[in-house]
């Protein structure tokens, strides 16, 4: 049984006060899930602040984004193992938006994924399907090809060490969520390109589902076999509503 993920991206969202409050509010609110991991990724000048209000709480901390690199001239970039230092578990690598605006290709995503493995952290790859995509009936040449592209760079062991979350572009942050049997035929796709490599590693891999979850479908789509846990955008910026959907986690769980 793979033990759900409920991961948040908060993206480039929060001030010192509002991040202060999320945290303390899904802190106190985590004791009551049981079964599903929680984590929070907040923008980096808020990681020291979270670090220090999730000591001691089972919540886990994440970055958004990493550099390839380790050190260096690179101006404006963060290295995993400052990731790492300041408390991070997790690392959101291949975000749809960092594909569609940073033009990060399929080369620098598998460069990230091996920079965080480097730096001991555990990515979470994003792959997906535009909407475009998805109506030219190519969801599986897209995601397939973002899934084969890191076997071919770096192996199937990559996926041995990270979680994989689909996020159909057409559901970030539209309100449009992949259908429970959409999601499902996605993710069992997923598992069995993998499948295709090592079946153990298919069979161990956490497949989040990211697009528009919220806490009223949160729980069908988390009740799907093939579907390991969410990457929430929207609605883990308000603690309630992303608290619930740990719980979802956890009664899907049971
Ligand atoms: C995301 O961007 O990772 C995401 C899933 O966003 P939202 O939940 O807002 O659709």
């Amino acid at each position: 049984m793979r033990q759900p993920l409920i991961a948040g991206n908060w993206k480039m969202n929060g001030t010192k006060a509002s991040v202060e409050r999320l945290l303390a509010d899904v802190v106190a609110g985590a004791g009551a899930i049981q079964r599903s991991e929680v984590a929070v990724c907040p923008p980096y000048p808020f990681l020291q602040m979270a670090a220090q209000a999730l000591a001691g709480s089972s919540v886990r901390l994440g970055a958004q984004n990493l550099s390839t690199e380790a050190s260096g001239a690179f101006t404006g970039e963060v290295a995993g193992p400052m990731l790492a230092e300041f408390g991070c578990k997790y690392v959101i690598v291949g975000h749809s938006e960092r594909r569609a605006m940073y033009g990060e290709d399929d080369a620098l995503v598998a460069k990230k994924l091996a920079a965080a493995h480097a730096a001991g952290l555990t990515a979470i790859l994003c792959v997906g399907e535009t909407l475009e995509e998805r109506e030219r009936g190519d969801m599986e040449k897209v995601v397939g090809g973002q899934i084969d592209a890191i076997i071919q760079i770096s192996g199937i062991g990559a996926f041995d060490v990270l979680e994989v979350a689909y996020e159909p572009v057409w559901a970030i942050g539209t309100g449009k969520t992949a259908t429970p049997a959409q999601a499902q035929e996605v993710h069992a796709f997923i598992r069995n390109r993998l499948a295709g490599h090592s079946a153990p590693i298919a069979a161990k891999t956490r497949i989040l589902y990211g697009g528009s979850m919220k806490a009223s479908n949160a729980l069908e789509l988390l009740s799907q076999p093939d579907i390991d846990g969410g990457l929430i955008g929207g609605a883990a910026l308000v603690a309630a509503d992303f608290l619930a959907i740990a719980k979802a986690g956890d009664t899907a769980a049971q």
